[in-house]
């Protein structure tokens, strides 16, 4: 496995020529039945005839739903829809703005499929029912995604900032108890990795102890990107069928070139042929998805890639692979201590004791490893130490 694991921070630089193209919508899409690492069972006979946000597979309120309207068969090698489109491929837009009671609310969602893309595998409706509503909870609107690729914030401010009043207002009246912090509707500063870790986020600005598990019975945490798409539902009736998908690249020194560009795509869809016309164009050969900072795979552009909306936000292209994987000796420099953004001391992890390191406190940001200047890769050492805690973990 390689990393794009650079020991410098990774700078924007506007300067770059670099021109992403845009991914063509092949009209063979293939959508697979795994939810978060569950199995889903297929639902309705194939093949048949589907319309966006129809749904292929689901298990209880779990669902996978049609991006597209076309023609699907079950490919029963591979327990995957094949979808041949036929139809419109964008959502007509229904708006309807409304007052939602909490089962109005949850079952809304469920229905079109929305679900956090903060914390992965769980619906909204989950975290709402986990979510206590007592005294001094809080609800928080964050406008920073996990790695803050893409600028959620600004498409909420700009186009539908009504809309996240009305969902504010809707929540306020439902959580009567709870205090709603919204930093959509107010301008927040620039973001800085890991502003967008939702444990770093509500300790950083909402006055909350950092804690080894996030508190969802007394925090209800959506990410721009999860409120997105709860308003598109709630008030547009478009379910979840496609995501954002920001693609970048680093250069050879490891530095983050030009401005990403944005896409939105369908679940399924196939992106070899755009990563095929990336390395004919601009020789990048390579790509890794979603981090910088965390340790990622290493994929060689050649093979098939189909896009996952579950897993995947982020591409970032690069001409080569990180030539010196192999670590070197600690220098004792502290960086890696030092730019740890909650003190939790990893430099202990490489003493015989390693008492000092605040497990519970880590993050797992990844950015000890970024910084280390002989490429000292921490996130093994920090899986081994944090081994039998479960984080994320909700009861
Ligand atoms: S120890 Fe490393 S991974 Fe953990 S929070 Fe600090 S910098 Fe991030
Ligand atoms: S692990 Fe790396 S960053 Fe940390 S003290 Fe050693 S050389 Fe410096």
């Amino acid at each position: 496995m390689f990393s794009f694991k650079s020991s410098k921070l990774f700078k924007l630089n506007k300067k770059s020529k670099f021109k992403v193209p845009t991914p063509i919508i092949n009209d063979n899409l293939v959508i697979t039945n795994i939810f978060y690492g569950k199995t889903l069972p297929p639902v309705g006979e194939f093949p048949r005839r589907t319309e966006i946000g129809e749904i292929l597979f689901q298990s209880g309120t779990s669902r996978i739903l049609s991006p597209v309207n076309g023609i699907a068969y079950f490919d029963n090698t591979q327990n995957s829809v094949h979808l041949r489109i036929d139809g419109e491929l964008s959502f007509r837009p229904n708006y309807e703005r409304q007052e939602f009671t909490y089962l109005e609310l949850k079952t809304k969602l469920d229905n079109l499929g929305i679900l956090s893309l903060d914390f992965s595998g769980y619906l909204i409706s989950e975290l709402m029912d986990t979510f206590t509503a007592g005294e001094g909870s809080i609800v928080v609107f964050s406008p920073y995604t996990q790695e803050g690729h893409i600028d959620f914030h600004s498409m909420l401010y700009t186009k539908l900032k009504p809309e996240v009043d009305a969902f504010k207002s809707t929540l306020e009246s439902i959580f009567k108890k709870s205090k709603v912090m919204d930093f959509i509707t107010d301008k927040p500063g620039p973001y800085r990795y890991p502003d967008g870790n939702p444990r770093y986020f509500i300790s950083k600005k909402c006055n909350q102890p950092l804690e080894k598990e996030f508190p969802h019975k007394n925090v209800l945490y959506l990410g721009p990107e999860t409120l997105y798409h709860i308003i598109q539902a709630l008030y547009y009736n478009i379910p979840f069928h496609e995501r954002h998908l920001s693609v970048s690249v680093i250069n050879k020194k490891g530095v983050e070139e030009g401005e990403a560009r944005v896409f939105r795509v369908k679940n399924g869809t196939n992106l070899t042929h755009f990563f095929d016309t990336i390395l004919k164009k601009n020789n990048y050969r390579y790509f890794t998805i979603n981090s910088i900072y965390n340790k990622q795979p290493v994929f060689e552009i050649g093979a098939e890639f189909l896009f996952d909306f579950l897993k995947h936000h982020s591409i970032i292209l690069s001409e080569s692979k990180n030539p010196t994987d192999v670590p070197g000796m600690c220098n004792d420099c502290n960086d890696c201590s030092y730019f740890c953004p909650v003190s939790a001391d990893p430099r202990a992890l490489l003493d015989k004791d390693k008492s000092s390191f605040q497990k519970d406190r880590c993050l797992e940001c990844g950015l000890c490893s970024v910084y280390c200047p002989v490429q000292i890769d921490f996130y093994e050492l920090i899986k081994t130490s944090k081994k039998d805690t479960q984080v994320y973990a909700v009861s």
